[in-house]
C-alpha cells in the first residue's frame, strides 16, 4: 500500500508521527505540509497543488481547514488514488457544504473512489474498502486486549487512535486495579492531550474531544468486560417512543455520530449500550418522562463485538 498524507498544524503533525512510528513509515510515499494560517476561502486553489505527486492508493488529509481541502479532488485526478480518509477534528474544519462539494468532485473523477470523513479519526472502523481497511487494522477506533487478575498485568493495543493516545493510555494503565481502569483511562486521555476541538459540534450536540474520549473508555470497558458507570433506561416506565418519538436516541451524541449507543429493543423500548455510553447525561435531560438515570454499579459487558 502507498499512502500520501496532507497535513496542517499540530494535529496533522501528531497524526503523521504516530502513523510513521507505529509501523506504517514504509507505506508513506509523500507528505505535503500546508500552512495552518491560510484563509478559510481561497480564490485560486491551483497554486496549492503539490508538484511531482507520486502514484498512491490511499490519501489521508489531516488538519486542513476550509477551502484548502479542495486540493483533494485535483490530487485524486493526478494520482489515481481511490481511497481517501479526511478525519474531522473540529466543527469549523470542513463545513458540510464543502464536504459535499469535495465528495461530489471526487466521485465525478471516478465513481470507484471511496471518501470518508470519520468524526473523530478515532471512530474509524473497517468499511469494506481494501486500503482504508488495511489502515484501519492498526489505526482508528481503539481496540484493546487486557490481561488482568485484580490488577492490569498487560495491555495489547490491537487498534489505536491515530493521534497515539491509545498507546500512551495503555502504558499508564499498567499495574492499576481493574476497578480504576475505566475512570483512569478518561484522566490519561485528557493528560495526553487529545487535540480534537473542545467546541460543541452542532451536528452531534457534544464536543469532538468528548466523542474521542468515549471511544477510548469503550475500548477499556469492552476489554475488561465490565463498566462501573452508565446511563440506563427503566424499561418498565419507558414509553417506547409513544409521545416522545425516542427523544433520548435522537439526542445522544454517539448516535448522531453513527453509533448504536441508544437502541430500540424488541418491545419497542429504548435501551442503552453500556460499553459505548459516554455518560454525558444528555439523554437524561431530553427524556420528557424522566426514565433514564445514571447507574453506578458493576454491569458486565458482552465480549468485544466491534469490528
Ligand atoms: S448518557 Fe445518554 S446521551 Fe450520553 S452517551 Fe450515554 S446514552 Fe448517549
Ligand atoms: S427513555 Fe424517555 S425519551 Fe427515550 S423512548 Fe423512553 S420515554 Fe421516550
Amino acid at each position: 500500500m502507498k499512502i500520501v498524507i496532507l497535513s496542517s498544524g499540530e494535529y496533522g503533525s501528531r497524526i503523521v508521527n504516530t502513523i510513521a512510528s507505529k509501523g506504517f513509515a514504509q507505506y508513506i510515499v509523500g507528505i505535503y505540509e500546508f500552512s495552518d494560517d491560510l484563509p478559510e476561502f481561497l480564490d485560486d486553489i491551483s497554486t496549492y497543488i503539490p508538484e511531482n505527486l507520486p502514484e498512491a492508493d490511499l490519501l489521508i488529509s489531516v488538519g486542513l481547514f476550509g477551502d484548502i481541502n479542495l486540493v483533494i479532488p485535483e490530487i485524486i485526478y493526478q494520482t489515481g488514488i481511490k481511497s481517501i480518509i479526511v478525519p474531522i477534528h473540529d466543527p469549523k474544519q470542513i463545513p458540510v457544504g464543502l464536504q459535499n462539494e469535495i465528495e461530489s468532485m471526487v466521485k465525478n473523477i471516478s465513481s470507484e473512489v471511496k471518501i470518508i470523513f470519520p468524526k473523530p479519526f478515532c471512530s474509524l472502523i473497517p468499511n469494506g474498502d481494501e486500503f482504508i481497511d488495511q489502515f484501519a487494522e492498526v489505526f482508528g477506533k481503539p481496540k484493546l486486549e487486557i490481561d488482568a487478575d485484580n490488577r492490569i498485568n498487560g495491555i495489547n493495543v490491537i487498534r489505536g487512535a491515530p493521534c497515539g493516545s491509545t498507546w500512551y493510555i495503555a502504558q499508564k494503565l499498567m499495574g492499576l486495579p481493574i476497578e480504576e481502569a475505566e475512570f483512569e483511562s478518561g484522566n490519561k486521555f485528557h493528560n495526553y492531550p487529545c487535540l480534537a476541538s473542545m467546541s460543541t459540534d452542532p451536528m452531534v450536540g457534544d464536543t469532538i474531544m468528548h466523542l474521542a474520549g468515549y471511544k477510548t473508555k469503550e475500548a477499556v470497558k469492552r476489554a475488561l468486560g465490565f463498566t462501573l458507570k452508565t446511563a440506563i433506561v427503566d424499561s418498565e416506565v419507558c414509553l417506547g417512543g409513544k409521545d416522545c418519538d425516542y427523544l433520548c436516541r435522537a439526542a445522544c451524541p454517539n448516535v448522531k455520530a453513527g453509533d448504536e449507543t441508544v437502541f430500540v429493543d424488541n418491545d419497542g423500548k429504548a435501551g442503552i449500550d453500556p460499553a459505548s455510553c459516554g455518560v454525558c447525561e444528555i439523554c437524561i435531560k431530553e427524556c420528557p418522562y424522566g426514565v433514564i438515570e445514571i447507574y453506578e454499579e458493576k454491569i458486565n459487558i458482552k465480549p468485544d463485538s466491534i469490528k
